[in-house]
């Protein structure tokens, strides 16, 4: 659900800097003059960076990790373009401590921090004094402790439990609480890295990579290829490389390593069957590391080097649709980039239509479609909520998302009903052109940005004036810019699933009748339980789902998806046979899209309410600000309802 932020937020002119009362940046001791209220910026809503003035080109980063204050200290030397001869350079930080900003060979320069935004995550802009001749800016600076994309794990909270681990987060605006930079998606810069970590730790980032761990824990990174600042990343922690195929390999834990080195067995396979799609892999080598627990995406795509939980580690390579998804996003998002968040359908219904096709390729039509209507189904319920809720403008492909945290825009909305979309125009004008285009669409607009304003011209003068008649038939405005599902929304087939919709239909039956359950589950693989799971009558009682305990034994099920979805209805139905393993899950995993929907089935009752809270005080430790977040807003949600 949409949160709705009170927009107080009055936008006051930005003082000139050379007027600016010089803040102290700790914020703490008593500021002697009212801090400035910074602007955002015109072309990025979520970002105070000036960067159609004065744009970053490049960054050397330094820095030290001291995994004992849980902070990363260092210098970002940036190397800046100023394309109007301005004398500010502002950059988006957000609880940042600066120590000094110096420019080209370290003269110090005079820099204000602006009063923290009212929307938290957007931070507060660093404006800089620079003159039109300065090159390079160097910012000396260090992490607070909680810095909100970071996430430090005791040794205690990994596999060995020899060493500890940290790793980052950086979409959407999570990368200023880190590294002082331009933080939209609409600027690039390529970096070197000189970081220096504990011994015994391998230090990784969104660069060209070590396989192995260095003597002295120092490591250099290069990164040719210019990235926007959410694909900024590093993980350090007890790692070992494996190499998969020519280009592709996994970090993993060493306890995990073997599992993991299996579960990914198929990652060259795929990339070359993506690279046949929709042209070259431009980023050279492909890896995935895989993340504790607590991660709270299932993957971030981020350039060389996947992030990906070991939720999906479950043994018989049932849910690597994951690596398909993080590896599309080598085209689409990493190499042609939405401009803003409002645009970020650009970004994922482009991968999900690819991620279905590198599938199909892979495993057949039958399986791919699967995964589709699985999928579908979700996003039908998902845009119900959002109509129930008074939020239909949340179910258009283009956002708005004005004054808000643009992690609110991270629904299926963007993956699914864009997904359709794409296959709507694939099914219309014939999947040989729309591949032709779609190659030639990644080809022509390759490390550079795209809104969907540009993107809907684009798709107009190279797809869709091709043939006027089939043009009509496209309903684009409707998918675009108007809530819901147009008309001639495509039709998802599967008879692995309709097999099992039939199979539920009896199930239901019987257990209205209160018979035995007898069901023919014959050749299902982990995605027609996922399917009966997900499908069960939400009205089901403690009673039923006991029944279907018994014949199925979901408890214990060893596959996450099922698990999420029966324990949802568990905490919604009071099934208390189940609660000793939710609960285990729940502290364990940090995967936010199997926590909201627990803790939300959880908070429709009172005694659920007080169950949540219990195990929320648990597992918090082990969830990403990222997870936090989004939980304490369902917590505040349900207390401000529930007053007396
Ligand atoms: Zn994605």
């Amino acid at each position: 659900m949409f949160k709705k932020i009170a927009v107080l937020f009055m936008a006051a002119q930005l003082y000139s800097c050379s007027n600016a009362p010089k803040q102290d940046v700790s914020n703490s001791n008593l500021p002697k003059s009212e801090p400035i209220v910074a602007k955002l910026s015109e072309h990025d809503p979520h970002s105070f960076a000036n960067s159609k003035e004065c744009t970053v080109k490049h960054l050397d980063w330094e820095i030290n990790i001291d995994f004992n204050a849980k902070i990363l200290k260092g210098v970002a030397h940036w190397k800046i373009e100023n394309k109007t001869g301005t004398n500010q350079l502002i950059l988006d930080s957000r609880n940042l401590e600066i120590e000094k900003v110096t420019l080209n060979g370290e003269a110090e320069t005079e820099f204000t921090l602006s009063a923290p935004h009212q929307v938290e995550v957007f931070g507060s802009a660093l404006i800089i004094n620079i003159t039109p001749e300065t090159q390079v800016v160097n910012i000396h600076y260090s992490t607070p402790k909680n810095a909100a994309a970071l996430m430090w794990l005791e040794a205690e909270k990994t596999n060995g439990k020899r060493q500890p681990f940290l790793f980052t987060q950086s979409q959407a605006v999570l990368a200023r609480t880190w590294i002082p930079c331009q933080d939209g998606p609409g600027v690039r810069f390529s970096y070197t890295a000189d970081v220096t970590a504990p011994k015994d730790i391998l230090v990784c980032m969104s660069a060209e990579n070590p396989q192995k761990k260095s003597e002295d824990g120092k490591y250099h990174f290069e990164m040719h290829q210019p990235v926007p600042s959410y694909l900024m990343a590093l993980v350090a922690g007890d790692l070992e490389f494996r190499s998969i195929g020519q280009r592709t390999g996994i970090y993993a834990e060493p306890e995990m390593a073997d599992a993991v080195e299996y579960e990914f067995g198929l990652m060259q396979q795929m990339l070359e069957k993506a690279e046949a799609l929709y042209g070259k892999y431009r980023w050279e080598q492909y890896d995935v590391v895989v993340l504790p627990p607590s991660f709270p995406f299932g993957g971030m795509e981020n350039p060389r080097l996947t992030f990906a939980t070991p939720t999906v580690v479950v043994g018989d390579r049932s849910l690597t649709s994951l690596i398909a998804h993080e590896l599309a996003h080598s085209w689409s998002g990493n190499l042609v980039t939405n401009a803003t968040w409002n645009d970020f359908w650009l970004n994922e219904g482009f991968t999900v239509y690819f991620e279905q096709r590198i599938m199909e390729e892979v495993y057949g039509r039958d399986y791919s479609e699967m995964l589709a209507l699985n999928s579908y189904n979700g996003l039908l319920e998902e845009i119900a909520e959002f109509e129930q809720d008074g939020h239909s403008e949340a179910t258009h492909l283009k956002l708005n998302l004005k004054e808000e945290d643009p992690d609110e825009g991270l629904t299926s909305i963007a993956y699914d009903k864009g997904y359709l979309f794409l296959r709507m125009l694939e099914e219309t004008y014939g999947r040989e052109p729309f591949d032709a285009f779609l190659k030639e669409y990644f080809n022509t607009h390759a490390f550079g940005v795209m809104t969907t304003e540009e993107f809907v011209e684009y798709l107009d003068k190279n797809l869709l004036s091709s043939n006027t008649e089939l043009k009509e038939k496209c309903l684009i405005n409707d998918w675009i810019y108007s809530p819901g599902l147009p008309a001639n929304c495509p039709v998802i087939k599967s008879t692995k699933l309709d097999n099992v919709k039939k199979e539920l239909g009896i199930l239901t039956e019987v257990l209205k009748m209160n018979y035995p359950i007898i069901t023919d589950t014959t050749g299902w693989s982990a995605h027609e339980y996922i399917y009966l799971t997900a499908n069960l009558p939400k009205d089901i009682s403690a009673d039923q789902m006991a029944k279907i305990d018994a014949y199925f034994n979901f408890t214990n099920s060893s596959n996450s998806e099922i698990l999420g979805q029966w324990f949802k209805h568990a905490a919604r139905a009071r099934y208390k046979d189940s609660y000793a393993n939710m609960e285990s899950f729940l502290v364990r995993v940090g995967r936010r899209k199997f926590l909201t929907p627990i803790y939300k089935a959880l908070l429709n009752s009172p005694e659920g309410y007080l169950q949540a809270k219990e195990i929320y005080l648990k597992a918090k430790p082990n969830y990403h600000a990222v997870a936090t977040e989004t939980l304490d807003g369902l917590f505040e949600e349900y207390e401000k309802e529930n007053k007396d």
